[in-house]
């Protein structure tokens, strides 16, 4: 199948998680999660009116996404990987949404190049919901305060949480626990379900998927964070 027969497809299911969940049409969005692909794969997918995108590593996007973004400007780009503080200056000039705030430095490295470059992408907190040692993420009982210190002293918008469930487990109590904080801090985004999960994601409140496989066929290579 093609990127635009599996766009189209996955559009329908979210399309029937929403409906089976009772949720309004069209409350949902994809991000097409385009890491390891290269931009001729990514032109049928925006020719096929897909307009939000994720990415998880900086330097990968800023070698693929300017000549895009300058055909079609409102495509929005959002970073769904862990970023390192070096790269902060990078990801505030490039990215639309940033999903991946995940400790006190990264806020504060964002914070600076928000008021230096005097542009305002959208923020998300990555919560740790499964405490993997090896996960980045803000464990779910320090979200609260994180996204306080976020609020106040760094004056940062926070609008959303967003998760990535332990693969070995069922996600839809880490849905219900990212949902359940994101109650808590008055956050009205809730970025989870990726191509094996997303309808349960619907289900359990996301206001945005994550999909990458289901649209743009098995990645070459393991994507690498950073
Ligand atoms: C790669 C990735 C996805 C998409 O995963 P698929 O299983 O290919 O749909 C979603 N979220 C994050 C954070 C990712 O790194």
């Amino acid at each position: 199948m093609s990127v635009a027969e599996n766009l189209e497809k996955v559009l329908a299911d979210i399309r029937s998680a929403e409906k089976a969940a009772r949720r309004a049409p069209g409350s949902v969005d994809l991000i097409a999660v385009s890491k390891t692909h290269p931009a001729e794969d990514i032109v049928p997918a925006i020719r096929a009116g897909q307009r939000k995108f994720g990415e998880n590593r900086v330097q990968e996007a800023q070698s693929k996404w300017p000549p895009l973004k300058a055909d079609h400007p409102d495509i929005e780009l959002h970073l769904i990987g862990p970023l390192q503080s070096n790269k902060a200056a990078a990801a505030v000039a490039l990215f639309d949404v940033i999903q991946s705030i995940d400790r006190k430095k990264i806020a504060r490295e964002i914070a600076k190049e928000i008021s230096a470059q005097n542009r305002q992408p959208r923020l998300y907190v990555q919560v740790n919901t499964g405490a993997e040692p090896q996960k980045a993420g803000i464990a779910p009982e320090d979200v609260p305060d994180f996204v306080d210190l976020c609020r106040g002293e760094l004056g940062l918008t926070v609008e959303g949480l967003m998760c990535i469930p332990p693969v070995e487990d069922n996600p839809g109590p880490h849905f219900a626990l990212l949902a359940q904080i994101a109650a808590r801090c008055g956050l009205p985004l809730l970025s989870m379900g990726m191509s094996g999960d997303y309808p349960t994601a619907i289900e359990f409140g996301a206001t945005e998927v994550r999909v990458g496989t289901a649209i743009f066929g098995e990645r070459d290579y393991p994507a690498t964070s950073g």
